[in-house]
């Protein structure tokens, strides 16, 4: 055992735990609101219970007794009070076209009769794929939808931002995926926004996956003073980018005061229908056109998801620098969870793609937030290891612990 006490950065519980269920550890932090998140946030993390299973593993067995019949039986209530048919909107899907927007708002028309607005914040940087996908969302699965350009110079300079003070490249995605939603409801009067899975499918608290509605803190705010882009002020970033308040809105959610007078609701779909990735991802293939990637996503074994932004390779390995947990680790615990594979052989997948550089759109990325390929692979990705995760051995960085047991640290 350790006798000394390294440190944990970003209020990481210092003892790494495995999930005995998935692969998935105790670092894992819950989604949160990011307008609120500063290199001094404290992440809440995935709770493990007594007998060492995570909650996503614990969330995955009370979804296998949900009575799916009842639950629809009230999504068609939910819907019969808010389906319209004098021409206008009833609902709106976010979404990129990727196989779950695409399954939401297909479903939501042409199963249930409803009239849904899509709604898309563009990736940060488009994958051929990621486009087609969303043109096809629209022309096969034949949806309306307002895609939104939000101000490239800002966008960009928030992004660099984010990687810069937070190793977080998919921050200025985060925000806007999840508030161009209530924001173009309340502006277009349309009260019912409908998005996927619950984030505590991946393990926010249970707590949060008991209702299907979204809570309100994620997607709204009171004053401005409480907001942080790329982890710096409001005010900081109006003052030394010279960028103005207007071209900062698109990143911020609607104000509380915005969304209660327009009375929006924002439900999880995730939360009526049974949502599994391999079943949405065929009824998109089948409906919408959606086509996967033809090669392998690097970092992980999958190639049907998050396949929009070429940033979001890079996004999974700040995870792996981060939290040691790269998005190996994110898939294999899912498809453990859904039970399409074993515990053993999510292990192995973990040890043969966790981590791996992404280094097929790392250029282009670079080039794009102008920033020196070297200098983040070195001296800003060692900033951001924790020293309780991370160790030098040989002059090589080595993980102390993995769900391998072949950590530097494991069999001490
Ligand atoms: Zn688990």
């Amino acid at each position: 055992m350790q006798s000394k006490k390294l440190e944990a950065y970003y209020g990481l519980p210092e003892e790494v735990k495995f999930c005995k269920k998935c692969v998935m550890s105790n670092q894992r932090p819950a989604s949160t609101a990011e307008f609120k998140h500063t290199i001094n946030s404290k992440k809440v993390t995935l709770n493990f219970d007594e007998e060492g299973i995570c909650d996503a593993c614990r969330n995955a067995e009370i979804k296998e007794k949900i009575d799916w019949e009842e639950r629809e039986e009230r999504l068609l209530e939910l819907l019969d009070k808010y389906r319209r048919n004098d021409g206008y909107y009833d609902c709106l899907v976010p979404g990129s076209g990727g196989k779950d927007s695409a399954f939401q708002a297909h479903v939501l028309k042409y199963k249930y009769g409803m009239n849904p607005l899509t709604v898309t914040w563009p990736p940060i940087m488009y994958t051929d794929y990621g486009y087609e996908n969303w043109k096809n969302w629209i022309d096969i699965g034949g949806l309306d939808n307002i895609s939104f350009r939000r101000n490239g110079k800002v966008m960009k300079l928030l992004t660099k931002l984010s990687i810069e003070n937070l190793f977080h490249p998919f921050q200025t995605f985060i925000l806007g995926q999840k508030n161009l939603g209530p924001r173009l409801a309340a502006k277009f009067d349309i009260p019912l926004v409908f998005y996927g899975e619950n984030e505590a499918e991946y393990g926010n608290p249970i707590a949060d996956n008991m209702t299907s509605l979204r809570d309100k803190s994620y997607f709204s705010f009171k004053n401005l003073d409480e907001i942080y882009l790329g982890g710096v002020s409001i005010k900081e970033i109006q003052e030394t980018y010279e960028v103005r308040l207007s071209d900062l809105m698109a990143f911020l959610p609607p104000t509380e005061n915005e969304l209660e007078d327009k009375n929006i609701d924002v439900h999880y779909l995730g939360y009526y229908l049974k949502w599994t990735p391999q079943e949405v991802y065929y009824y998109a293939v089948e409906n919408t056109g959606f086509k996967a990637r033809p090669f392998r996503t690097q970092g992980t074994y999958s190639k049907y998801n998050s396949i929009d932004d070429k940033i979001d390779d890079l996004h999974y390995y700040t995870t792996f620098i981060k939290f040691g947990i790269g998005r190996a680790t994110y898939d294999a615990s899912q498809e453990i969870r859904n039970k399409h594979i074993t515990r053993e052989e999510g292990q192995a997948l973990v040890k043969r793609f966790d981590g791996e550089f992404p280094d097929k759109y790392f250029n282009e990325i670079m080039e794009y937030i102008g920033m020196d390929g070297d200098y983040f692979r070195n001296e800003l990705t060692d900033k951001f290891r924790s020293p309780h995760l991370w160790t030098i051995v040989n002059g090589v960085w080595k993980l102390r612990h993995t769900v391998n047991s072949d950590g530097v640290d494991d069999n001490k």
